[in-house]
């Protein structure tokens, strides 16, 4: 089992290839629109890291990603940066909550909002946070207002799903889990299971994790269709 999994997470000789000759890569290569580009640059950055190069083109094909990398490799952008620009391209006419982001805790859910944020400065896409600790009614107006997308922790989220009339996931187009193994570690498997029932089949889905376990395996197979599997094992 050890080596079937080793054998399974190992990447493939023509990715390792792919990152070299994609060394060079800039984020204009990603032929990302204007705004999302400018902020980038104001944001400080100039490379994408070599997740990023290898994510972004994917996720925006509308692929499910299996993403297994370390703390630090630059996965936040990887997942925000083309959910930002296709979102760009929804109707405009009724407003929906297209995005959904679950992150493990109330502080990572606010370091991603805090990018989101950032990252969608020149455009008018919406975000609402949902973790513990803010308070339910305030979070409950702004679901009403249906946000483009919603960053939020399992608990949380349920409480809301639950208890606050016209708030559903019917409209969700992009599921991400981030930081997988520490939402199952912290012991909100069945929370995910529910969350992941209540979005519609048709969504694309996105998992990150620092590592890959059996729990992963399952999780991956029971919300992911297809995925790629990238795997990145060294830092930027
Ligand atoms: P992870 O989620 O993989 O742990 P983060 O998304 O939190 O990583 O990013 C880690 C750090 O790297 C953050 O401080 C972020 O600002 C920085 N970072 C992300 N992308 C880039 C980039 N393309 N160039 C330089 N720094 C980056
Ligand atoms: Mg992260």
């Amino acid at each position: 089992n050890e080596k079937r999994k080793a054998e399974f997470f190992a990447p493939a000789p023509e990715m390792q290839e792919k990152e070299d000759a994609t060394s060079t890569e800039t984020f204009t290569n990603f032929r990302l629109s204007r705004p999302i580009l400018k902020a980038i640059s104001d944001m400080g950055y100039t490379k994408p890291t070599p997740i990023q190069t290898r994510s972004i083109p994917l996720s925006l094909q509308a692929h499910d990603l299996c993403v297994s990398a370390q703390t630090g490799s630059g996965k936040t952008l990887a997942f925000l940066v083309p959910i930002i620009e296709r979102l760009l391209f929804r109707p405009k006419d009724t407003p929906t909550t297209r995005v959904l982001i679950l992150v493990p805790t109330r502080e990572l859910g606010v370091q991603c909002h805090s990018v989101a944020l950032k990252l969608s400065k020149f455009t008018d896409i919406s975000w609402s946070l949902c973790v513990g600790g803010l308070s339910t009614k305030v979070q409950e107006l702004e679901l009403r207002q249906r946000p483009d997308g919603v960053i939020a922790t399992p608990g949380r989220l349920i409480d809301h799903i639950r208890n606050s009339q016209g708030f559903s996931l019917d409209g969700i187009e992009i599921l991400v889990i981030d930081e997988a193994d520490r939402i199952l570690e912290d012991g909100f498997a069945d929370e995910l299971d529910e969350i992941i029932k209540s979005t519609p089949k048709s969504r694309q889905s996105m998992l990150f994790s620092a590592t890959m376990t059996d729990k992963i395996e399952d999780l991956t197979k029971l919300s992911l269709n297809r995925p790629i599997r990238l795997f990145v094992n060294k830092a930027t």
